[in-house]
This record gives C-alpha cells, sequence and structure tokens, in this order.
C-alpha cells in the first residue's frame, strides 16, 4: 500500500513545548484548537499532559472534548461563548472564558450562576489587532461589571499582537503601550503568541499562548524552524507509485502545463489535494525522494503529483517521498504554495493516516 502517513513526533512536540517554556519564562497555555492545529488533538495533549501548565482552544465544545479525556489542567476558551447552554458547561467543568463583545456580558448578567462556583472570564482587550476584544475606552466599564457580579471571577486580561511575527513593523510596540494601562487591572494577563514568545521578550508577562511553534514550525515571516530552536512534529510521506521515462516535449498532467525539456525520468507519487497537499504548489515545489531533494512537475491531482527525477537515477517504484518535516521544512512549502504552514497542516484531510512516535 502506498497511503500518505503523516508521522508525529511526540518528543519533537515536548521539546518545543520546553523551547517555548524556557524562551518566555512564564506559564503556557497550549493552545490546541482545531484539532491541535490539524495534529490529532487527543494525541497532542496526552503528549503534554506533564507538562503543559493549561490548554487552550477556540470554542466550548473542544474544551469539552479536553475535559473528557481527563485533563486536569486548566482550559482556556478563546473564541468565549455563544449560547447560554455553554456558560452552564463551562462554569460546571472549571473552563475559564475569554469575553471579548458585549453580547455576551448581556448573556451573563442574566445568567443564575453555577453551584459549582463562579465562572471564570478573561476579558480581550483590542489593543490594535481590531478582530475581537473590547476598546480600551470601554474596556474599564466592562472590567467593573464584572468585578461586581457574583456569579463570575474576572481572571485575568489579555491581547492578541496582529503583527508579532514580523519583528521590524512597529505595531507590537504600539499595542503593548496600549495594554500597559491594564497590566494591573486582574489578577492575570497574557500577551504573547509563538512569534512574541520568540521575539518579543517585552510580551513575557503572565501566561504566553504558544501555539504553531509547539507544532515545530517557525511563526516569523521568514524564519525556519531550525533558526528559531523547533523541532518539526509533523512529516508527511508517501511513496513513489511509478517511474518512467519521458521524452523531449512529453507534457505532463492536467492542462499539459509543463513539458519535458529533454528526455528524462519522471516520478508519480499518492498523494493529491484530496488528501490536503495544496493544489496551486507550482511546478519547481521540492519534495524529498530517498531523502534527496526533486522538484515536482505539473499540476498536482486530486491523489497524485509528479516528480522531476534527472537528478534521481536509481529512484525506484516504492520508494520514499517527503512532503514536509524532516529534512524539509514546511516553511519552504508554505513559501512556494503562498500560503502559512498553519494552513498546510490544518488542510490534510481524513485520508492521512495518522502515526505517534514517542521514545519509551
Ligand atoms: C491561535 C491563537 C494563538 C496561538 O497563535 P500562534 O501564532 O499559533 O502561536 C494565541 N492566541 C490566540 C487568541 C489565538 O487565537
Amino acid at each position: 500500500m502506498a497511503n500518505p502517513v503523516a508521522r508525529i513526533d511526540l518528543d519533537a512536540l515536548v521539546h518545543n513545548y520546553q523551547h517555548a517554556s524556557e524562551a518566555c519564562g512564564c506559564p503556557l497555555f497550549a493552545v490546541v484548537k482545531a484539532n491541535a492545529y490539524g495534529h490529532g488533538v487527543l494525541h497532542i495533549i496526552d503528549a503534554l499532559r506533564e507538562h503543559a501548565d493549561g490548554f487552550a482552544v477556540s470554542r466550548v465544545e473542544e474544551a469539552l472534548a479536553l475535559r473528557s479525556h481527563g485533563i486536569e489542567q486548566r482550559l482556556l476558551v478563546l473564541g468565549g461563548i455563544m449560547q447560554a447552554p455553554e456558560i452552564n458547561f463551562a462554569a460546571d467543568n472549571s473552563v475559564e472564558v475569554v469575553l471579548h463583545d458585549e453580547k455576551q456580558i448581556g448573556m451573563l448578567e442574566s445568567w443564575k450562576g453555577s453551584d459549582k462556583g463562579p465562572l471564570g472570564v478573561w476579558v480581550k482587550i483590542d489593543t490594535g489587532m481590531h478582530r475581537l476584544g473590547f476598546a480600551p475606552a470601554h474596556a474599564k466599564s466592562v472590567l467593573e461589571k464584572i468585578g461586581s457580579n457574583k456569579n463570575l471571577k474576572l481572571v485575568g486580561v489579555l491581547t492578541h499582537f496582529a503583527n508579532a511575527d514580523d519583528l521590524s513593523r512597529e505595531t507590537t510596540r504600539l499595542q503593548l503601550a496600549e495594554f500597559a494601562p491594564f497590566m494591573e487591572s486582574a489578577e492575570e494577563t497574557s500577551l504573547a503568541n509563538s512569534a512574541a514568545i520568540l521575539g518579543w521578550p517585552e510580551a513575557h508577562k503572565g501566561w504566553a499562548r504558544p501555539g504553531i511553534m509547539l507544532y515545530g514550525a517557525s511563526p516569523f515571516i521568514n524564519g525556519t524552524a531550525a533558526g528559531d530552536g523547533l523541532k518539526p512534529v509533523m512529516t508527511l510521506r508517501t511513496k513513489l507509485i511509478s517511474v518512467h521515462e519521458l521524452k523531449q516535449g512529453d507534457a505532463i498532467g492536467y492542462g499539459s502545463i509543463w513539458s519535458c525539456p529533454e528526455d528524462m525520468r519522471v516520478g508519480v507519487a499518492a498523494i493529491g489535494y484530496g488528501d490536503g497537499y495544496p493544489r496551486h504548489a507550482p511546478s519547481g515545489t521540492p519534495v524529498l525522494v530517498n531523502g534527496k531533494r526533486a522538484p515536482l512537475v505539473g499540476r498536482v491531482s486530486m491523489d497524485l503529483i509528479t516528480i522531476d527525477l534527472r537528478e534521481h537515477p536509481n529512484a525506484a517504484v516504492g520508494d520514499s517521498v517527503v512532503l514536509w518535516g524532516e529534512g524539509l521544512p514546511v516553511e519552504e512549502i508554505a513559501h512556494y504554495a503562498d500560503t502559512i504552514s498553519y494552513e498546510l497542516f490544518f488542510r490534510l484531510t481524513g485520508r492521512i493516516k495518522f502515526r505517534y512516535e514517542q521514545a519509551p
């Protein structure tokens, strides 16, 4: 069989967590939203269970899955709550929630409370991302409302950076300045995502929220995992299922967008956009054949890609093809495919077999 396989190196994950923890010197909510960035959330939380200070997800139902799996650490729901039953669930399971909108405050004001104790809330302050959060001018009254509601416990204030991945931009400093007046307005604070953990020491206050760096991809626009002290967690691999000799001028695949410049060997590997490999990856995107680079040629199909094997005279059917991971940085593939590593991970489909590896 030549099904594509994603090998998940759980030791690399733990290494990356520890690297985040040391880089920032503060407690961490490991961000495991969206199925742990496509890596398989239950395996990821099991591997981090003994290390993580807490976990963060986007939605209440994601937090439910973690509690049902026996996670006892603090859990933070970044997207907050949208419906009344979610409030009860969060309170009954000691899940902390982020408040970012007036509508949520209204819902909480008419909430009857839980006999398991107050609901822990974090208030999100919009310091310049302009996505979620209360404007600084308005945040003070929100904090007062929450402080005076006996069904709630104001746990912390947080904010999120729009451009921490670009060290040359001034916006992170401006956002820090907007946030400064709120540093003492609750017991806890949380500012840093992966990029701020690695690149903005001024943001190392309170709890940090590393996501992408845990999975071993650089958060920076031109960064590399190795340059940031990270180890790739996912290696996506398949096999050559055909190798043949084509003639000069032979066009390859749908649309015949690439033609052989000379008589040459071409390989066909079992992976395509139906598995989540990006369809728009252009000719020239590298893969590793038996550990050595080779360029993709022609269009990516649903189940197959075609590879220029001119530099691989011995490549044969059954040989290993790596799409990204160990030896081939995912950031580089993301660059070719005009996207970011986050999206490449998320887009893998249910056809990919995941194999989890951890040293005993
Ligand atoms: C996703 C997310 C993070 C993690 O971001 P990375 O860039 O993956 O480290 C942190 N905070 C919030 C609010 C998020 O939504």
